[in-house]
């Protein structure tokens, strides 16, 4: 499997150079496996998270399969919706149109994001202008759908990404309410980084006879993971977060809160205290949050704190540290919060700053992982809420789990990623439809993110946390 390359993948000139010029030289475990699938015509059942290379898993078999139906024709009637993308958060939307795009520049294919928190007003003429591939997140899709901007009966292909967390952000009726719009001959694609019951009765219900797929995050990447917990008191946290972060390596770092509110005190604390620091939740402007996301991508800023559904989906190549300074209530968070580190073959660091109050979450997570999280002794002078670890009294993990991630005690190893590619500086993704600014925002001539003009907060249920 791992000696396939991407011409083995009987994919098209046009995008195997598309893939060379962004840098990919093999397939990973998951484009290897459902590649072939998707072109045979299956229905796909694919347990990934991001950073394993799911998007072009579905993206590139996607474009190959609606190849020959690609025109240079300007009539909007010869391109029609084949493809449709649906995701649960805007930024994931616009990362996985960002790489739709990248894979089609060579051919005629068309592709947009939509999302909610920006005037509608302004995605409808690139929609009607015609497009093959749409990404969408299903508040706005619907808006879409109401407003007959949009016309899903041509619609040959559907992906439902991350489906795990579209039914946690409770978008069941609205996907129920789409997939009754869509042709019933389909091909429907499912990806999602947990396996519930929830999630199987999902693919029960709009698959047909799918095919299944569940990769690990790649071995490189998840046994890069280095995990460990501090017990804590709450009112502990804030001096060990800012010791953690004076006395890491890690250049950047991710930490984690459960709302909103903490998110942005904790940044406004961490800024006085002369971090530089910036905070990424549901209450900011879309604008604001990918303009914190690229500072902090860009190394303007080292430490970015995020709440779950901010952060989700978000690609950030390279970064060390995730610092969970509220750990997650639902366990599959973890999963997919620790996920943003140790990405593409690089080690990284996760650390957990758990009070008593939490610890029954720890076990939980730790439930799910299969894992013993090694606790760790405060850095200095003892914490008074500190409590001696008390690993050894939990029962050993067994090691059949799926999410193959080591939890161990020694620091960071700072071992080169085998690949070069993964060690190009970070290049903001633009957002490929140009959309018009509202009239009421000054256009930015620097701005980058045509898309994201923004009239307003808003908090949609794309984007609520
Ligand atoms: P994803 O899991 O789709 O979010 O992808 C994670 C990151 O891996 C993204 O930055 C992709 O551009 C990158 N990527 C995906 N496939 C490959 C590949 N075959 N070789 C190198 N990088 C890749």
């Amino acid at each position: 499997m791992n000696n396939i390359s991407f011409a083995d993948l009987n994919l098209a000139p046009e995008i195997l150079r598309a893939l060379t010029e962004s840098g990919y030289t093999v397939p990973t475990p998951i484009q290897a496996q459902a590649i072939p699938m998707v072109l045979e015509g299956c229905d796909l059942m694919a347990g990934a998270q991001t950073g394993t290379g799911k998007t072009a898993a579905f993206a590139l078999p996607m474009l190959q399969k609606l190849l020959p139906l690609a025109t240079p024709s300007p009539s909007p009637a010869r391109h029609p919706v084949r493809a449709l993308i649906l995701v649960p958060t805007r930024e994931l939307a616009i990362q996985v149109e960002a790489s739709v795009k990248a894979y089609a520049k060579h051919s005629h294919l068309r592709s947009l994001v939509v999302f909610g928190g920006v005037d509608i007003k302004t995605q409808t003429p690139h929609l009607r202008t015609g497009v093959e591939i749409l990404v969408a997140t299903p508040g706005r899709l619907l808006d879409h759908i109401e407003q007959k901007t949009v016309q899903l009966n041509q619609v040959q292909m559907l992906v439902l990404d991350e489906a795990d967390r579209m039914l946690d952000m409770g978008f069941m009726p609205d996907l129920k309410r789409i997939l009754a719009l869509l042709p019933r001959q389909r091909q429907t694609l499912m990806f999602s980084a947990t396996f519930s019951n929830e999630i199987k009765r999902l693919s029960e219900d709009f698959l047909v006879s799918p095919k299944l797929i569940e990769v690990a995050r790649s071995n490189a990447t998840s046994e890069n993971i280095t995990q460990k917990v501090y017990l804590v008191g709450s009112a502990e946290k804030h001096a060990l977060l800012a010791q953690l972060l004076r006395g890491s390596d890690a250049k950047q770092t991710l930490v984690f809160t459960k709302t909103k509110l903490t998110a942005s005190r904790l940044a406004r604390q961490l800024h006085r205290e002369g971090f530089a620091a910036d905070a990424i939740h549901g209450d900011k402007s879309q604008l604001e949050r990918i303009q914190a996301l690229d500072a902090f991508k860009q190394g303007k800023t080292s430490v970015l704190i995020a709440t779950d559904v901010a952060a989700r989906g978000l690609d950030i190549d390279h970064l060390p540290m995730v610092i969970n300074y509220e750990i997650p209530s639902a366990p599959e968070d973890y999963v997919h919060r620790i996920g943003r580190t140790g990405r593409a073959g690089a080690s990284g660091s996760a650390i957990s700053l758990v009070s008593p109050e939490e610890e029954k979450y720890l076990f939980e997570i730790e439930k799910l992982i299969k894992t013993t999280i090694q606790r760790e002794a405060p850095l200095t002078s003892p914490a008074p809420a500190a409590r001696a670890p008390r690993a050894e009294s939990r029962p050993a993990p067994r090691t059949d789990h799926h999410v193959h991630i080591r939890a161990q005690h020694t620091p960071v190893s700072k071992t080169p990623v085998h690949d070069a590619w993964f060690n190009k500086p970070y290049e903001p993704s633009v957002s490929t439809r140009v959309l018009a600014p509202p009239p009421d925002l000054p256009s930015k001539p620097k701005s980058q993110l045509p898309a994201l003009f923004m009239r307003r907060k808003v908090s949609t249920p794309d984007a609520e946390d």
